[in-house]
């Protein structure tokens, strides 16, 4: 059910990127559209100069702004259990998130990507693969586009690829992707969703809303995704590493087999580590569903590139690599970084800790590492629940831990940045840390 938004009396919250283009649609569609922030309106960037050229009104947050409206959007770093949204919900307040706003706008179909590890590699992935194969495609949501800003450009015969955060689909209401993929769900942002089983059912939100004639594609290795397959009236696909599937993908030695034929060797695949085999595995299904042939998607995931951050080769100095993965920024991408390399490794760990456990780094650190080098806030726990396991080096900074690398290091050696951790005590975002990862390690001079 979409809501008639003209001259409904809504309320924006949050003024980044997605509540800015949350607002401008809502502005546009006739809504009595107010918003608003934790931060004042002249340490928001755009914001200003965006709302006023809407005329929207803003206030700073506090509980008596959220009175007084139909509907209350929520940017996705809002958390939906404030008390003031909490008290909207019992008066009947419609609280939504962007996406739920947006969707019912968007032209063409939907593929929605989510997981706790490896949504925007597997959905830049699918957007690269329908690309190729000549289908209008076009990719955003937690990725770079709010869903909002994608509408004006999307086509009825066109496909819309979505990264979905927990925290976009835990404000759905009626949202349904036509193509959904749960890639895979681990301890992650616990500091936001407080329990596991909130968080876990935060993403089978996608799910639920599906309908016969959708494509729900869930890693059949996952407990958790695999259960929302119970959940759903969708046809389940399924793709595993592990064992083998009629419908759907999976690994059988080093050979993938899509839909019980052939689809390509491991070997062929240019990104690094078996965390990728499975999300080209989970992409290869979307597309096929997507209408592309299975010759199509193999030839489009060989010219795939990694993402950068993800695993990102950035140099080869002195005999040693250097590998950019700042986008591991919890226990399973660590996890999964280091089994993609035989060993040799110098690991860069620690930043703003998210409440993970780290001690399940211990057994492959103790195998493939010869140290850990720690940087930022995390590094105490890190110290503490890694001691024993191998040498820890307390770097206390990114740009020391990367020269104790490169001078310790010896020909063969890779320095691995897959910090496990937030980045937000030293920088201003994964990005922001990977930046100067690259900057630094571009800046080594070649050792004699
Ligand atoms: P997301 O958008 O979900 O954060 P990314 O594609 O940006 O996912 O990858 C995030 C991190 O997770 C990277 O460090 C990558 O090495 C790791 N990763 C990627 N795919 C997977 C997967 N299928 N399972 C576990 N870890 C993964």
């Amino acid at each position: 059910m979409t809501m008639n938004w003209a001259g409904a009396r809504v309320l924006v919250v949050g003024m980044k990127k997605s509540g800015l283009a949350s607002a401008e649609l809502l502005a546009g569609l006739g809504a009595r559209v107010r918003s608003t922030d934790l931060k004042p309106l002249d340490q928001l960037g755009e914001a200003a100069e965006v709302l006023a050229r809407f005329a929207i009104p803003f206030e700073l947050q506090t509980p008596a702004v959220f009175l007084e409206c139909d509907a209350v959007v929520v940017s996705p770093d809002v958390p939906v259990d404030l008390a003031p949204l909490e008290a909207a919900r019992e008066r009947g307040v419609n609280v939504i998130g962007e996406v739920e706003l947006a969707a019912p706008f968007l032209k063409g179909r939907t593929i929605g990507v989510t997981g706790s590890n490896g949504k925007t590699t597997t959905t830049s992935l699918i957007g690269h693969i329908l690309r190729a194969a000549g289908i209008a495609t076009q990719v955003g949501g937690n990725i770079g586009t709010p869903v909002t800003a994608m509408i004006a450009t999307s086509r009825e015969d066109g496909w819309n690829v979505l990264e979905l955060s927990s925290f976009q689909i835990e404000t759905i209401r009626d949202f349904h992707a036509h193509v959904g993929l749960a890639l895979n769900v681990t301890q992650n942002h616990l500091d936001r969703h407080h329990t596991f089983e909130n968080y876990a059912a935060a993403k089978g939100r996608l799910f639920r809303n599906m309908t016969a004639g959708d494509f729900a594609i869930l890693n059949a290795d996952d407990p958790v995704t695999a259960a929302y397959a119970n959940q759903t009236a969708a046809t389940v696909e399924w793709f595993s590493g592990t064992r083998k599937v009629e419908r759907g993908a999976h690994l059988c030695g080093e050979k993938l087999v899509l839909d019980g034929k052939l689809l390509m060797e491991a070997g062929e695949i240019p990104l690094r580590g078996r965390h990728n085999v499975e999300n080209v595995l989970a992409a290869s299904i979307a597309a096929a569903r997507a209408g592309v042939m299975s010759g199509a998607i193999a030839a489009a995931v060989r010219t795939f590139h990694a993402v950068e951050h993800r695993l990102e080769f950035v140099r080869k100095v002195g005999g040693i690599d250097f590998y950019n993965d700042s986008k591991a920024t919890s226990v399973d991408a660590t996890l999964k970084a280091l089994d993609a390399f035989p060993g040799g490794l110098w690991v860069i760990l620690g930043g703003k800790d998210k409440g993970l456990d780290f001690s399940a780094l211990r057994e492959p650190l103790s195998q493939k590492a010869h140290a850990a080098l720690l940087i930022g806030a995390a590094a105490p726990k890190l110290a503490r629940q890694l001691s024993g396991a191998l040498p820890l080096v307390e770097s206390g900074t990114l740009d020391a831990a990367i020269q104790y690398g490169y001078r310790n290091g010896r020909a063969g050696d890779t320095v691995l940045l897959a910090p496990a951790c937030a980045s937000f005590d030293q920088f201003r975002s994964f990005e922001h840390r990977g930046e100067v990862f690259k900057q630094v390690v571009n800046q080594l001079e070649r050792k004699n």
